[in-house]
C-alpha cells in the first residue's frame, strides 16, 4: 500500500484505480452494509437491531463498518471482549455497546469510562463495576446471562436469578438486561431452542423487573419470532451472508476478496504444480499464480478443491495452497495475463462465489471464512463506486 494513499487523498478515487497496484485486497461495500441493516431492521418489525461487530466485524473492519451501521439505523452494538468496545468508542460509536463475553474486575473502570454494558457473571465483578461507576458519578448498566443449555458462558438458572438480585442491590449498578444464547439455531432441527426458551422464560418470570431481554443471533432472529424479545444480536446476516437453513429478507454480500494474477505459466502434460506436486497436468496447461495464501486466511484445504473467478469464468484451484500464493488452471480461460483480477469471494460478470461456498469447499462455516481474513489484506471501503476509506495492511 503506497504511503501517499491517505484516507483523504483517496476519498474520490474509484475502486478500480485504487487497487491497480495491489496484489490482493478486500472490498467492503458500505452501500450494501447500510441496505442490509435497513432490510434486517425492517424484518424485525419493532424489535431493536443489535449489530454484532466482534472480531473486527468478522474481519471486515469494525472501525469503519460500525459507524456505517450506526448511520444506517442499528440500535446497539455487541462485541465479546471489553477492548473491542474501547476500540468502537475510539472509532466514534455513540450507541450502547454490550460486551457479551467475559470481563475481569480490572475491566470495570475502563468499561465504565467507555460506557460499555458488561455482561456480569459474578458479584465480585458487579462490586467493581458499582465502585467504578460511583467514582465516575454514574449508574452503570449490566446484563446477566443465563446458561440455558449451551454450556458456554453464563450462569445456571438459580445462580443467574440470585446474582441478578444481588446486583440489583448495588448502589451504582442497573441490571438492564437478561440474555442467553442458542445452541443449534441454524441446524435443520433447531428444536432444542424450545427447551432453552422454556428455561429462559423461567428466569425472566422470576426477574420481571429486568427490562431488556435478548437471546437471538441471525438464525434465531429470522427463524424464531418468539425469541426476538427486546433486541436481536445480528452479525452474519448484516454481512449479507445467511446462516444455513435460514430464510430471510434479501441481503447483499458486503465483502469481496480479490487479487491480481502475478504470473501465467505453461505446464506440460504430466508436470506437477505447487508443494508436493499434488496436481499433475493431464494435458498441456496454463496456470495463473494468485498472490494470496493461508497466511491471509485463504484455507490450505482449498487446494485442489476451490475455484476463483477470472474474466468472469470459474477457474479451479490446482495443487496446494501455500502461505502466500496458489495456482489456478486457466487453460480454458483465454487471454489471462499478469494483472488480471481474480475474485476469490464476490462477483465477476454473471458469476459469483459466496463465503458460504468457500466454507463448504474448506469444510468449515461462513463465519470462519470471513473472520479468518488477515490483516495483511488492505481493506477498501467504497460507497457509490468511490473509495471512502482504506484500512492499510497492518503489521
Ligand atoms: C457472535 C454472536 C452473535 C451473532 O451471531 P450471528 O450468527 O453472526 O448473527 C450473537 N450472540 C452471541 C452471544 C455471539 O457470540
Amino acid at each position: 500500500m503506497g504511503e501517499h494513499l491517505t484516507q483523504t487523498a483517496i476519498a474520490h478515487e474509484s475502486l478500480v484505480d485504487a487497487t491497480t497496484n495491489e496484489n490482493a485486497w478486500i472490498e467492503i461495500d458500505l452501500d450494501a452494509a447500510a441496505a442490509n441493516a435497513e432490510a434486517l431492521k425492517h424484518a424485525m418489525s419493532g424489535v431493536e437491531l443489535i449489530a454484532v461487530v466482534k472480531a473486527n466485524a468478522y474481519g471486515a473492519g469494525a472501525a469503519t463498518l460500525a459507524p456505517a451501521f450506526e448511520v444506517a439505523g442499528v440500535d446497539r452494538f455487541a462485541v465479546v471482549w471489553p477492548h473491542e468496545g474501547y476500540m468502537l468508542r475510539q472509532a466514534g460509536v455513540t450507541l450502547p455497546i454490550i460486551v457479551l463475553g467475559h470481563a475481569f474486575p480490572a475491566d470495570a473502570t475502563p468499561a465504565v469510562r467507555s460506557a460499555l454494558t458488561l455482561t456480569c457473571h459474578s458479584l465480585e465483578l458487579g462490586r467493581s463495576i458499582s465502585e467504578a461507576a460511583a467514582r465516575a458519578g454514574v449508574v452503570a448498566k449490566v446484563h446477566v446471562k443465563v446458561d440455558t443449555g449451551l454450556h458456554r458462558f453464563g450462569l445456571d438458572l438459580e445462580a443467574a436469578v440470585a446474582l441478578a438480585e444481588q446486583l440489583r442491590r448495588l448502589p451504582n449498578v442497573e441490571v438492564e438486561g437478561l440474555t442467553t444464547h442458542m445452541a443449534n439455531a441454524d441446524e435443520v432441527d433447531d428444536s432444542f431452542a424450545e427447551e432453552q426458551h422454556r428455561v429462559f422464560e423461567l428466569a425472566a418470570g422470576r426477574l420481571p423487573w429486568i427490562p431488556y431481554l435478548h437471546t437471538a443471533n441471525s438464525a434465531t432472529a429470522l427463524r424464531r419470532r418468539e425469541l426476538r424479545y427486546s433486541g436481536v444480536r445480528v452479525g452474519l446476516a448484516l454481512h449479507g451472508v445467511m446462516p444455513p437453513n435460514t430464510p430471510g429478507p434479501p441481503v447483499t454480500p458486503i465483502l469481496a476478496l480479490r487479487a491480481r494474477v502475478a504470473r501465467v505459466a505453461e505446464v506440460g502434460e504430466g508436470e506437477g504444480v505447487s508443494y508436493g506436486l499434488t496436481w499433475k497436468a493431464s494435458r498441456a496447461s496454463k496456470v495463473a499464480l494468485i498472490p494470496v495464501g493461508y497466511a491471509d486466511g485463504w484455507r490450505r484445504n482449498l487446494g485442489n478443491r476451490g475455484t476463483v473467478l477470472i474474466r468472469g469464468q470459474r477457474c479451479p484451484i490446482v495443487g496446494r495452497v501455500c502461505m502466500d500464493q496458489f495456482l489456478v488452471d486457466v487453460t480454458d480461460t483465454p487471454g489471462v495475463e499478469e494483472g488480471d483480477i481474480a475474485t476469490l469471494i464476490g462477483s465477476d460478470g454473471g458469476e459469483s462465489i459466496t463465503a458460504s461456498e468457500v466454507a463448504l469447499a474448506a469444510e468449515t462455516i461462513s463465519w470462519d471464512v470471513l473472520a479468518s481474513l488477515q490483516a495483511r489484506l488492505p481493506r477498501f471501503y467504497h460507497r457509490g463506486g468511490a473509495v471512502e476509506a482504506i484500512a492499510p495492511a497492518m503489521w
